[in-house]
């Protein structure tokens, strides 16, 4: 789970890097990096956490050039530390050679248990770093075919931007798990995981690399390189849509919020109540939320508030126990929930604890009734292909029935939007991946088959 930008042919290309991490910070909150490039020569500078914490004035302008490369992580199977964030970089005989790279390779382990065989070093325990490897022991000709070359190892999910001197290239693996946009803006070219990045900076969109598609991109000119062995079936991710991209954003031509609303209308149709007023669990779920109240006739209220300051590492030494960080996180409006039939909508259980922990605080707010549902169906299996889910041991869904959960979290009803009825929802767009809907896994998992942990996420 992480956000990429490349910027090429812009001024004070950092700068408008920084932009876009900031409108993609959701994506991830743990390391932000930016790389630059200016005559073959690339500066970089990462920093753990927040963008905005990571990047001052000074830090950015010491990032020169008109081509420059941004990444936001999130949470590491691979280790936290601050050698694990991106932008890899690596000195290359043939220009300084950055790679950003959103999802999660699902051969990495096998791939990097061969290049080290073969006497590799690596620096990181990230899988990005197999992909500078490999392009670096390629045997073809020409960069570009060594790109290539590289690229079509990998198994998984891969949307990446790769920069060797000031030439750009943009990727996506052949099954297209993960979003990339490619855009116009400043008299330039910036690529991003989200349109929302462009927003910000002012750009609008080119095209969208098609999965397998890799593009090199120099000047005013973009090539369309040979594309990788497509796959049987395209298989973006649904979780973006369902709570991962924002709701401003539009992914694979698919406005995200458009998509939610879709959701909560399907799961009106399907989980319909009688009840006095429907609320969202913010952010995530508002559009999901606004969809089951449009379908359903029931009025929308804001029962919950959520605090924005809230940083993803607060822990409070006296008073520990999740229940505490719900409470932190969100408050309830006593004068919505006070004696009335309330439907609480959210966009996925993972886990169940913050449910758990709501559903008291609503309860305590003087709620009549309370009924749950969910904009997605349950969560029943890990993604291997870059979002950061709990083992198959921590996730509710895998471990309870629906019944059993709508007793574990203490709710008068529960309703799941079912399976069919999410992929009927966005129909148009799809086939979509819903591995961890339904585990079933587009593409190999190959580490795990070899009897390998999982590779860490980005
Ligand atoms: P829980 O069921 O307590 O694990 O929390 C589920 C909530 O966390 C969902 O309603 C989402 O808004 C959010 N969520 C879903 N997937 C993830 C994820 N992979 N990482 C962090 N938060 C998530």
């Amino acid at each position: 789970m992480c956000g990429i930008v490349g910027v090429h042919g812009i001024d004070r290309a950092a700068e408008v890097v920084f932009l876009g991490l900031y409108a993609l910070q959701h994506r991830g909150q743990e390391a932000a990096g930016i790389c630059s490039m200016e005559d073959g020569h690339a500066w970089l500078h990462k920093a753990t956490g927040l963008v905005v914490e990571g990047f001052d004035d000074a830090a950015i302008r010491a990032l020169p050039g008109r081509t420059a490369l941004g990444h936001s992580r999130y949470s590491t199977a691979g280790g936290a530390g601050l050698v694990n964030a991106q932008p890899i970089l690596a000195r290359y005989h043939r220009g300084d050679l950055a790679v950003v790279h959103n999802g999660n390779l699902t051969n990495a382990r096998v791939l990097r248990a061969e290049l080290e065989r073969e006497g590799a070093l690596f620096q990181t325990t990230v899988d990005t770093e197999v992909i500078v490897h490999l392009i670096a022991r390629s045997r073809e000709d020409t960069i570009d075919a060594k790109i290539r070359d590289a690229l079509s190892h990998l198994i998984g999910a891969f949307s990446v931007i790769i920069t060797v001197g000031e030439t750009m290239y943009v990727a996506r693996d052949p099954w297209g798990f993960r979003p990339l946009v490619l855009g116009r803006a400043r008299g330039g070219w910036v690529a991003a995981s989200e349109t929302c990045a462009l927003d910000l900076i002012g750009g609008r969109i080119a095209c969208e690399p098609a999965p397998g598609e890799i593009l090199k991109i120099s000047g005013e000119s973009v090539e369309t390189l040979p594309s990788l062995e497509p796959a049987l079936s395209p298989a973006p991710c649904i979780f973006e849509l369902v709570y991962f991209a924002r709701p401003d954003s539009h992914v694979w031509g698919v406005s995200v919020d458009r998509a939610r609303r879709a959701f909560g209308r399907q799961l009106a149709r399907e989980h319909g109540v009688d009840a006095d007023c429907v609320f969202s669990v913010p952010d995530s779920s508002n559009s999901a939320a606004l969809g089951f109240s449009e379908e359903s006739g029931v009025p929308y209220e804001l029962g919950l508030i959520r605090n924005h300051y809230v940083g993803r590492t607060f822990i409070n030494p006296t008073q520990k126990g999740r229940d505490f960080a719900v409470r932190i996180k969100y408050n309830a409006v006593r004068e919505v929930i006070d004696g009335r039939r309330v439907v609480v909508v959210d966009d996925s259980l993972v886990r169940g604890t913050t449910s758990r922990g709501l559903i008291a605080m609503i309860r305590e707010a003087g709620a009549r009734e309370i009924h749950f549902r969910v904009a997605s169906p349950p969560v029943i299996s890990p993604c291997y292909y870059g979002i950061d889910m709990p083992t198959k041991e921590e996730l509710i869904g895998a471990r309870k029935s629906v019944p059993e959960i709508q007793r574990h979290l203490a709710v008068d009803s529960l309703g799941y939007l079912s399976l069919e009825g999410m992929h009927a929802a966005v129909a148009e767009h799809g086939p979509f991946c819903d591995a961890c809907f339904s585990a079933n896994y587009r593409a190999p998992l190959i580490d795990i088959e070899e009897g390998m942990p999982a590779n860490s996420r980005c």
